[in-house]
């Protein structure tokens, strides 16, 4: 399954290369006329790039939906961690909304999108984007008719009532068996949907790249090497200096012990781009390396895999940001803080697997206004990017796990300080 996946990776990185090749040469070299621009740029690049992008969107709803709902119902199961399931979720979000906020802060400073003119090639129009207040924007999470929000794609609402839905399964227990089953198998058919879907993406990156650099040129470079910058500098923070913060602060373990023993965790992550897969390795690394109890991260990890995405967050706040600038729209404060909350929100409803991260800033960006196929650039360089978000994705659960499990006496000191099991394998 990995080299499937690494095969993928090289795919897309190569339709990468090829397309903006072949972009720069349309821009440069082909004279400009109906061939070039209707015919090809405009017609079928853009048809076959935005089509993907389509089917993307497609995915988004269903795959929240379900994706919550069984996360929901897993948290309900463990009524006896209810203690610990309160602080490591209230943990996750913080962390979450801090990380958002990393990536908000660096990206107004770095300023990626600036010089990146999109709107000159954007096919839908930015302004009509309406600002509700703030007062609405917190009344609006509740949804009045929940089917209209499915119909209608309204994230937050989606994402309210589906934890309300998982929540009442789990307490429902063998009263609701059949729809518990049902969601779980809607869930494994989105999963198996978006691995369909992704595998045409090296398709969809060459031609969004191609007509981005036709139309660009060189213009585009620049920005784009200041959002993967961007994105690595807030993925470095949240790991490097938040996470160290929280773990010291915490537990007055050293970081740089648990930075040591938990790199293959991290390392695994980085070449698989999945949360999910990372989850027995990361148990049995906090188990046997740092003397985590296994009654503590059995929930923590799993849940964290499926709710607790900074890495994914701090992408989607650059991505914000970045296409905010490009198109020439100013978010305002209001804008900031929809963001903070749609990111911290989509990175809950993102699943643990490659990609899914992407699927679900369209929903980011819906929310602040901003028109979908402005992931048109991102897209092309988002696999290298995932795969280091992944890893910081599962390192945040793990720090988070080691502070609840600290303060709940689960953590064995002796065994986190013994530097011998640092190349022990698990
Ligand atoms: N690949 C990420 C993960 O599994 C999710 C994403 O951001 O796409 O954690």
């Amino acid at each position: 399954e990995k080299s499937k996946k690494m095969s993928l990776t090289t795919k897309i990185f190569i339709s990468l290369l090829v397309g903006l090749a072949v972009g720069v040469i349309f821009n440069l070299w082909v004279p400009k006329g109906y061939i070039r621009d209707t015919i090809i740029v405009d017609g079928i690049c853009y048809v076959i790039g935005n089509g993907f992008i389509r089917l993307m969107r497609m995915l988004v709803v269903p795959l929240v939906f379900f994706s919550l709902i069984c996360g929901a119902a897993a948290i309900g199961d463990t009524k006896t961690l209810g203690k610990v399931g309160g602080k490591v979720i209230l943990l996750y979000i913080c962390t979450t909304a801090v990380a958002v906020t990393v990536a908000l802060s660096l990206a107004t400073v770095i300023k990626p999108g600036v010089g990146l003119d999109m709107s000159s090639i954007a096919k839908s129009d930015v302004s009509t984007a309406s600002q509700t207040s703030m007062v609405d924007t917190i009344l609006n999470i509740i949804p009045e008719n929940p089917f209209n929000s499915l119909s209608e794609g309204t994230m937050l609402q989606v994402i309210v009532f589906a934890l309300i839905v998982g929540i009442l399964l789990a307490k429902m227990g063998e009263r609701a068996e059949l729809i518990a089953n049902f969601c779980t198998q809607c869930n494994d058919l989105m999963m198996e949907m978006t691995n369909m879907i992704m595998g045409l993406a090296p398709l969809g990156v060459f031609c969004m790249i191609m007509r981005t650099f036709a139309n660009l040129g060189f213009d585009a470079f620049v920005p784009l090497l200041k959002y993967i910058g961007n994105v690595i500098l807030g993925l470095g923070i949240q790991c490097f200096v938040v996470y160290m913060i929280i773990f010291f602060t915490f537990t007055r373990l050293s970081p740089i012990k648990f930075f040591r023993k938990f790199f293959p965790v991290m390392a695994f992550a980085f070449s698989t781009s999945t949360s999910n897969a990372t989850i027995p390795l990361n148990i049995e690394t906090l188990e046997e390396k740092m003397g985590v109890s296994r009654r503590i991260s059995s929930f923590t990890i799993p849940l964290g895999a499926t709710i607790n995405m900074d890495g994914t967050a701090i992408m989607q706040g650059v991505a914000v940001v970045f296409a905010a600038q490009a198109y020439g729209m100013n978010l305002g404060i209001q804008g900031y803080l929809t963001v903070i909350a749609t990111a911290t929100l989509a990175s809950i409803g993102t699943a643990g697997v490659p990609s899914v991260g992407l699927i679900t800033l369209t929903m980011v960006f819906s929310a602040v206004g901003l028109p979908v196929e402005a992931i048109t650039l991102i897209m092309g360089v988002d696999r290298i990017l995932d795969m280091l978000r992944t890893a910081v994705n599962i390192t945040g659960d793990a720090v988070c796990t080691c502070v609840v499990a600290f303060q709940n006496g689960d953590l064995n000191k002796k065994v986190f300080n013994d530097m011998s099991l640092v190349k022990k394998d698990v």
